[in-house]
């Protein structure tokens, strides 16, 4: 994994980035904490995986040596057309958009458990849940696709107070 220093001094700034501190840059992110503001140069235009939707931690693709770890794993694939790239700027412009279903309740504001998902479907079609309880929220899992409608919808059902990652797959675009 590279190193990406940020872009302001801080106390994140040059370390490498772990799925510990990715996972808590976007915890900061949802829940508004000016740790998110320390951000990574463009962060909306760093590399995320078509076939399994893993935001990586490079706007290069020569960087990235154009493979993907989890994709090259081998209970994964590499499609037979080839790695295939994309970013958040990208998907931003091309009229994604993120679905919240209530799972539990007529209506997400009143529900405890809020699945979201992207629409039309990035990579496998990840689904995070929002799940909101009395000491907090989880995000268990993460989805590639992220924007500042979903962002803002977070935050008013209460934000997120920590991410759980099932495996891989869903490590998505956490950096974000
Ligand atoms: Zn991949």
């Amino acid at each position: 994994m590279s190193t990406i220093k940020a872009d302001v001094s801080s106390g994140i700034a040059g370390k490498q980035i772990t799925p510990s501190l990715q996972a808590h840059i976007y915890c900061n992110r949802l829940t508004g904490s000016r740790l998110y503001y320390y951000q990574y140069p463009n962060m909306a235009d760093l590399q995320i995986c078509r076939t399994c939707g893993a935001q990586h931690s490079s706007s290069s693709i020569d960087e990235l040596k154009n493979e993907c770890p989890i994709c090259l794993d081998p209970r994964q694939y590499v499609p037979p057309t080839g790695q295939a790239w994309t970013t958040l700027s990208d998907l931003r412009s091309s009229g994604y958009k993120n679905i919240f279903h209530a799972m539990d309740a007529a209506e997400t504001s009143t529900a405890n458990l809020i699945g979201i998902r992207t629409e039309p479907q990035v990579a496998i079609g990840q689904t995070t849940y929002l799940v909101r309880t009395s000491e907090g929220n989880v995000l268990w899992d993460c989805i590639s696709y992220l924007d500042d409608e979903t962002v803002g919808a977070i935050k008013g059902l209460g934000g997120v107070k920590a991410i759980a990652i099932s495996h891989p797959h869903f490590f998505a675009a956490n950096v974000e």
